[in-house]
């Protein structure tokens, strides 16, 4: 099942935002509630390519943006969703801000039914660090008292937050880990993943700002290893296996679709090929490949 993108406006301005600044500048007529029913409609019914990303994976649907919450119809759409894709699991993407309302999210909690999960963006521990990157005062705390909201009822849609990690935050990594025990201490369980930053769109534009080469990444993750320990489902998206320690292999996950990434020469004698996501194309274009290490005994 595809991505798709339910509304172009957003209002965080995150420096590594994956998405083109002509997208948010588009008009959005296209994404209104009756264009978004028309297409899936049309995709149910087998009737030509209507999403671009991800259309040929069954298992579920992502929808994205710019800001979802942000759509006139939200609601109408999340239930039109959940209704036309029984079964199939549905991940919403938002920078949370509007879960802030205790009202909206009681109504989105209600509406979200399962198999459902949420994935919020937190840029740091701190709300001087989180707002710099999000590119809005106050956005740390509407995305924290949001994610509060998702997680104090006993139960409801996963929730996942998102730790993105490029040259401005991964100094920050061990205390926003620290930030998120204090935080949410008491409240039902969580997932977080720490992902190293993808180029495009905003992302490669401010690339000046956020370069990152995974072996740092990676070595901060591992510095953190004993608080990362304190976390029942922490999962690292795009990190080559061999850049990670040993002891965190296990948490490595593969998620980009199969044509984002690559194995270059050096992995062909390598022996954790099989269970490794290889490197991001766009990374091995800017940085190279000269930073793996295969594993060859
Ligand atoms: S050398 Fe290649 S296959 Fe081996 S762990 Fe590194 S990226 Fe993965």
């Amino acid at each position: 099942m595809p991505d798709i993108a339910v509304w172009n406006k957003c209002d965080n301005r995150c420096v590594m935002c994956t998405n083109m600044a002509s997208f948010p500048a588009q008009d959005s007529g296209q994404y209104s509630l009756e264009w978004q029913i028309r297409k899936m409609e049309r995709y149910l019914r087998g009737l030509g390519k209507t999403y671009l990303k991800n259309a040929d994976d069954p298992g579920f649907v992502s929808l994205t943006g710019g800001e979802p919450t942000l759509h006139p119809d939200f609601f109408k759409l999340i239930s039109y969703f959940r209704r036309r894709l029984p079964g199939i699991s549905i991940t919403l993407l938002s920078n949370g801000r509007r879960f802030s309302d205790p009202g909206f999210a009681r109504r989105f909690l209600r509406a979200a039914a399962p198999p459902f999960a949420v994935g919020i963006p937190l840029h740091a521990g701190t709300a001087a660090l989180h707002d710099r990157i999000a590119g809005v005062k106050g956005a740390f705390a509407q995305t924290v008292k949001g994610l509060g909201n998702l997680l104090a009822p006993r139960s409801g849609p996963e929730v996942e937050i998102r730790l993105v990690l490029h040259r401005l935050n991964i100094g920050a990594f061990r205390g926003t880990l620290a930030f998120l025990r204090r935080a949410f201490r008491g409240l039902r369980p969580y997932r977080v993943t720490a992902i190293h930053y993808e180029i495009e769109g905003m992302s490669l534009e401010n690339h000046a700002r956020l370069a990152l080469r995974l072996t740092d990444s990676a070595r901060a993750i591992g510095a953190a290893a004993d608080l990362i320990a304190g976390f029942p489902d922490l999962r690292l998206y795009h990190f080559p296996l061999c850049l990670v320690p040993p002891a965190l292999r296990e948490k490595c996950w593969t998620t980009l679709p199969r044509e984002d990434r690559c194995y270059p020469a050096a992995c062909r004698r390598c022996r954790l090929r099989p269970g490794c996501p290889g490197l991001m194309k766009e990374y091995r274009k800017a940085f190279g490949a000269g930073e793996l290490r295969p594993l060859c005994s």
